[in-house]
């Protein structure tokens, strides 16, 4: 079911209403989408400027100064581009639903710590890509900030190295060819199967193995629920597909919840 023609969206947010309080366990699994509304765009949406500034793979990044200098002047620049976002409407929501006792956490394949901006707890958001807010040494693990990254490279062009141990020193993001965190998608895939009503929010659903997880919460039993702009590989096994703009569906999900007088207080 498919609810895009707007007579039809009201209907199928009161079933959602109705999934969301009769639910025990919700596992909230959300993309770049979620974020667009702050300003950060996502990645494969026409003009998007990840396509210019694209990642750098991990192998490169490992084999090369001049690759580890190129990848921190992209990453520089599309810090430029979001710097100071703040959470839209379907942070908010989902930080409301973790408020509320019904999601013990949230996934999240983004790494913008906006999930944590709109109040959630640190410990409560599962980073399957890790965080670009910050960057880690490879070889000892030490936190780094990116403020005092930035004034160094700037100051010197070359790439930073780690002030304690020399290693080379990397965002805190999981790059395309670096194997995942493996506690966070066990994490993950242990939330995924306990669930018993899965979200995934502003996800084109390509990217694995992330992607398997609404598949892995269907198989066990949940109800999947997706709410992204356009048609993702997984809307024909999901119970409730609804295509439009996040924060305008998060904001009447709370409305129509409000009206019907429905238990979680989202605020
Ligand atoms: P994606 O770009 O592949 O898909 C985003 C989806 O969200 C698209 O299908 C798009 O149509 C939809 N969308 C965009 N804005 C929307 C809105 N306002 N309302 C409804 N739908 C909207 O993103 P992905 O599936 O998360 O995969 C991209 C990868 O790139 C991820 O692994 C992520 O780590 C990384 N990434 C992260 C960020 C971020 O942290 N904000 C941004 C870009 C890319
Ligand atoms: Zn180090």
């Amino acid at each position: 079911m498919t609810a895009s023609d707007p007579a039809d969206l009201d209907e199928d947010l009161e079933v959602l209403a109705e999934w969301l309080v009769s639910a025990e366990v919700v596992a909230p699994f959300t993309g770049a989408g979620i974020s667009t509304e702050s300003g950060v765009p996502d990645f494969r949406s026409p003009g998007s400027p990840w396509l210019a500034n694209r990642p750098i793979a991990f192998d490169a990044f490992l084999a090369s100064a001049e690759a580890r200098r190129e990848a921190w002047r992209r990453k520089f620049a599309m810090d430029d581009l979001y710097a100071g976002a703040t959470p839209g409407r379907g942070h908010h929501f989902l930080a409301g639903l973790v408020a509320a006792g019904k999601a013990p956490a949230i996934i999240t394949q983004n790494i913008d710590g906006l999930q944590q901006a709109a109040g959630v707890p640190e410990e409560r958001v599962i980073e399957l890509h890790g965080n670009g807010t910050y960057a880690a040494c490879l070889d000892c693990a030490e936190r780094q900030e990116l403020a005092d990254i930035r004034s160094v490279f700037e100051a010197s062009g070359l790439p930073p190295t780690c002030p304690h141990c020399g290693g080379m020193v990397k965002s805190a993001t999981i790059s395309f060819g670096q194997a995942l965190p493996q506690q966070a998608l066990q994490r993950a895939q242990a939330l995924a199967r306990t669930s018993d009503l899965f979200i995934a929010i502003g996800s084109s659903l390509l990217v694995h193995p992330a992607a398997g997880l609404p598949v892995l919460a269907k198989r066990h039993g949940a109800r999947l629920v997706i709410i992204n702009r356009e048609a993702t590989p997984l809307d024909d096994i999901a119970d409730l597909v609804f295509n439009g703009e996040i924060g305008a569906i998060c904001t009447r999900l709370v409305e129509l919840s409000g009206d019907a007088g429905r238990s979680i207080n989202y605020s």
